[in-house]
Parts: C-alpha cells; structure tokens; sequence
C-alpha cells in the first residue's frame, strides 16, 4: 500500500474537543479516562497481590475491577449461562463472573519448554485445564481466582514471563515472525529490537495511559506473517539500495468496528533507531490521540484524519531526534500462507514444525505435553503464530515423522486440512461478556462438518469466527468473515447467529471483506451455509480463482 496523494502543502484541520491532551484537554471526558487519571493501571499490582486475594471478590473496588486489572491482563470472566440477547441489556456486573481470564504476554511468540510447562501447569492447576493459544501470540487461561493470583504471578515471574500492559490503554504484545532468527528467507530478523523495546518501554509509566490499546508488529518474515496492515504500528524487513536491511514503517492499521489498513509513512528505519521511532509513535499517539470517546480513541482514526504526512512530519519534529530516511515498500509476501504450518527447513538444516490445534483452544495438559515434545524432538524453543498455532523450532530432519505422530495423538496436526488451518475463533460467550455468539465450539464443529462433508477441498480458506463486532478474530480480513450477532432465527424471533463478510485479505492484495447486508444466518445455519457456499465456489471458479476474488 502506498501513502496517499496529499498535497505536500495541505494542512489538515485539527478535529477540535477531542480530548487531545496536546491540545490542552487535560480534562477527562470520560469514565475510563477519569479512572486512568484517578490512578495509573500500573498501580493496582501492589493490591492484587497483597490485598484482594486476602479480602476477597467482593471486596475488589470496581474502578479496579472493571479497569485497572485490564494493566495486568486480567478481565472477569461472563457468568454461564447468560446469553447473547441479554449483553447489551444488563449491566457488566450482572454478566460478570467471579472468575477471571488471564492473559500471559509472549513477545514475539516466544516460549521456552520450561516457560511452556510452568503455564501449563499453572492451567490444570489453576484455570480448570483450559487454554487458549490467541491471535496475537498471547495465552489466556480462564478460571482464575483472585486468591491464586499471586501463586500465579510469581510463578510466571520466576520463568521470565510477564502479564504486565497485556491488556488496557497500553504497548501490547508486540508481535514477531515464529520463525525469527531461524528462517533462512527472512529479511531480517526483529528479535533483537523486540527484546530492546519490551525492555525499554514495556511497564514505563509515562506510557501506561495511552488513549486506547496500541498494537505493535515488528518482522522481517518473507511470508508477512505478523500482519503489519492491521497493527498501530509496525515495522516490516526491507533491504534499503545504500542503508542495508531494516524496516519500513506503518501505522494506524486497527479492525473492529471501524476497520483501517495501516499505511506506509515512506521512512527507512535502521534496526539502531527502531526503539527510539516506536517510542516516538507511542508518545505521538499519547499526545495527540483522541480522547473523548472510546470508539474513536485508536491511532486509526488520527491517521485518517490528519494523514500521513502530517504523522511523519510531527513524529520528526517533536519526537525524534534526526528525520527519517525515505525508504523502500516491503517486497510482495513468499507466499500467501502466512500461518507457519507444516514442517519448513531453517536456515540451519534444521526443521521448524507447526501445527494446528482446534481454533487455539488447548489445554494445560496438552501444553506440559508439547513443552516435553519440544525437548525429546527439538531442543526446547517453542512459538506461538498470529493465527492461533504453535511451531515447535530445531528437529531434525530424521524427527519429523516421529514428532509429527506425536503430535497427532494430542489433536494436534502438523499437515491439517485447509478447514482446520485455516479456521480461527475468538474467546465468544464462553468466557467473554461482549460475546453476543458461541465461538469456540461453533469452529471446532464447523471444521469437523467442513472435513467431512468436503474432503476434497484444497484451496486455502480463511474462516474467522467472532462473537461480536469487535473482531478480536479479524473477521474483515478473512474469506468468511463471521461477525457474531443477534438475527432473526426461524420463527422471527432474534436468536444467536452471524453476520457475514466475505472476500476479505491480507497479504499481496489486502483488502477487507465485503459486508453483505442482508446476508445472516443462525448459528444452527452456519455449517450448511458455509459448506453451501464452498461447493458453489468449487463448481463455479475460473482456473486459479482464488475465493477472494471470487
Ligand atoms: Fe469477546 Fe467480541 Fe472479542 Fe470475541 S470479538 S473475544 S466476543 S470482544
């Protein structure tokens, strides 16, 4: 994608009474931003681990609960049994339940065996032996009780790892190729300025009141697996003509229910200068992001209204120290897939082995299971990807077939069909109290019914499940998009079902689905619908058509 045509000279009019603190709102205009400035998200760790599992659920004051936990990767989870008509008509705390999910954050997607185990365990321990491998190379464990926090936390903490800024108005994890440092096509590997920027800037205080969440990618891999397009920011491996390799910068790319490709600003960023220029965008969207209401609060909305220009020349000027160099666009991705599925050679001789739970739903025990794996076959190094699978890296060539078996007896598949790679859920109402729809469950039969009713289907297909327009499982970049909603079931009354979007990709031609207004379906609908319109793909493409472009 490339900048769009602005006028070197168009100043573009500063959108007043939008809360910019660098236009002199000081004030909050609303309750989260009241919450952050009566105290900092970052506060609340000394009461949850010395205070609430000692006084209790009920005695948790609920500015923490319902905001200042978000700092710590901790949500309360939905009561069972409360449906999706009744989300948007009661009040978060009769949704919520006691427990909570925890989000652990994993950098780059990366895990070592004993790190895996001790999350593991920490899952059959304390979060009732269930997992969730994310799209965005987190793992949250639900069932979480106040009382175990601290076991929980120390636990992590003690193996290197941290819930810190997972969620709220924070840098989120930061995404990275699995394959970083081992790829031999990779442009370059972002490991290091991963690691300089978490260390830097990930717990800074002057960063942990930003006006909503801030996604970060950073990736050098030939595939664009960590999908810059639909980040806050990101940095993507290119190979400037004088400079050598380094990155390319994008911002303002974020889903949800105003969806926005990212776009390039035209700058070269050395790999010494990465830290300095995420922080400089982070402090750009502190500054002058908007405020006054939460939907419009993500950079997406100042990008698109100030432009590009705007962002390069103020991110200069009063962010960094020395302009940027213009610089190259990513070349076009090695391929499609973007997944790391399957058995690929490194750059060593080696082999990095990915595979496919059912739509990143696991459990502690199948993961104390893999970390094993990853030391008989591999030598411990184990990633999460950016959609939902884990990679066991270092097996050697003569290991595959064994590790591959092994994996099998765990349901978990090395070469699956396009059904199961390809299908993705969010948390859905389960666990999560915006749910409107069933998600998990809905994929796992949607994948089995696909396998069995189309053996024959080849062409990679993305089905992304959400439940609920806040697209935590990208609905807007996927083949089928499932939008979970409430829609007219059989007898005219509103029961649990999908809006759908098709056509959505990223990628060579990344471009978002294509709402389909009057396309919704029930969620007892959804197989025979999705298996419908496949069949009719199948017998009506051209030679090579993908279904994208269908
Ligand atoms: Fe929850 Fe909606 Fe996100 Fe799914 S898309 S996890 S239902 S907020």
């Amino acid at each position: 994608m490339t900048s769009p045509a602005r006028p070197r000279s168009a100043r573009p009019a500063r959108p007043k009474g939008q809360g910019q603190w660098a236009l002199g709102y000081s004030e909050p205009l609303n309750a989260n931003e009241r919450m952050k400035k009566d105290q900092g998200g970052l506060e609340v760790r000394d009461r949850i681990l010395n205070r609430y599992p000692y006084t209790g659920f009920d005695s948790i004051d609920p500015q923490d609960l319902r905001g200042r936990f978000r700092w710590w990767g901790l949500y309360t989870q939905r009561k069972p049994g409360i449906d999706g008509g009744r989300t948007a008509i009661l009040e978060p705390e009769e949704i919520e339940d006691s427990y909570f999910m925890q989000r652990i954050r994993l950098d780059g997607g990366r895990m070592t065996s004993d790190q895996l185990r001790v999350i593991g365990d920490i899952s059959t321990r304390y979060g009732r032996d269930v997992a969730d491998v994310t799209d965005r190379q987190n793992i949250q464990l639900h069932w979480i009780r106040i009382e175990d926090v601290p076991a929980i936390w120390g636990a992590l903490e003690a193996n290197g790892m941290t819930t810190q800024e997972s969620c709220g108005d924070t840098p989120r994890v930061m995404l990275g190729c699995p394959l970083a440092g081992v790829d031999g096509d990779e442009i370059i590997d972002a490991t290091p300025v991963i690691d300089e920027t978490v260390r830097r800037f990930v717990g800074d205080p002057s960063l942990a009141n930003l006006p909503r969440k801030f996604k970060s990618a950073m990736s050098g891999c030939a595939d664009h697996c960590t999908l810059h397009e639909i980040n806050d920011i990101a940095f993507v491996g290119v190979v400037h003509p004088e400079l050598g390799a380094g990155y390319d910068l994008w911002v303002g790319g974020g889903l949800s229910t105003n969806p926005k490709l990212g776009v390039r600003l035209g700058t070269f960023v050395t790999p010494e200068r990465v830290a300095e220029v995420w922080h400089g965008v982070a402090q750009l969207f502190r500054d002058y992001g908007y405020r006054r209401m939460r939907t419009r609060a993500r950079l997406k909305f100042l990008v698109a209204d100030m432009g590009v220009e705007w962002v390069r020349a103020t991110l200069e000027k009063e962010y960094l120290e020395a302009p940027l160099p213009d610089g190259p666009p990513p070349a076009p991705p090695r391929s499609e897939g973007r997944d790391h599925v399957g058995a690929h050679r490194q750059a060593d001789g080696n082999f990095a082995v990915g595979f496919a739970p059912r739509a990143g739903r696991l459990t502690g025990t199948t993961l104390t299971a893999v970390a094993n794996l990853a030391d008989q076959y591999g030598q411990g190094r184990i990633r999460a990807t950016t959609s939902q699978k884990l990679v066991i890296l270092d097996v050697t060539e003569a290991d595959v077939p064994a590790l591959e078996a092994a994996l099998a007896e765990l349901d978990l598949v090395v070469r699956p069909s396009v059904f199961r790679r390809g299908t993705m859920a969010c948390t859905g109402i389960e666990f999560c109290k915006l749910a409107i729809v069933e998600t998990k469950a809905n994929a796992a039969k949607l994948i089995e019914e696909l396998e069995r009713r189309l053996p024959d289907f080849d062409e990679p297909i993305g089905i992304n499940v959400n439940g609920c327009p806040n697209a935590c499982a990208r609905f807007q970049v996927a083949d089928i998009g499932l939008k979970g909603s409430l829609v007219p079931g059989p007898a005219g009354e509103m029961v649990e079902g999908f809006q759908l979007h098709l056509g959505g990709h990223l990628g060579g031609r990344s471009r978002l689905g294509r709402k389909s207004r009057g396309l919704k379906i029930t969620s007892d609908e959804l197989v025979d619908y999705v298996v419908g319109l496949l069949k009719a793909y199948q017998a009506d493409r051209a030679v090579g058509e993908a279904f994208a472009d269908w």
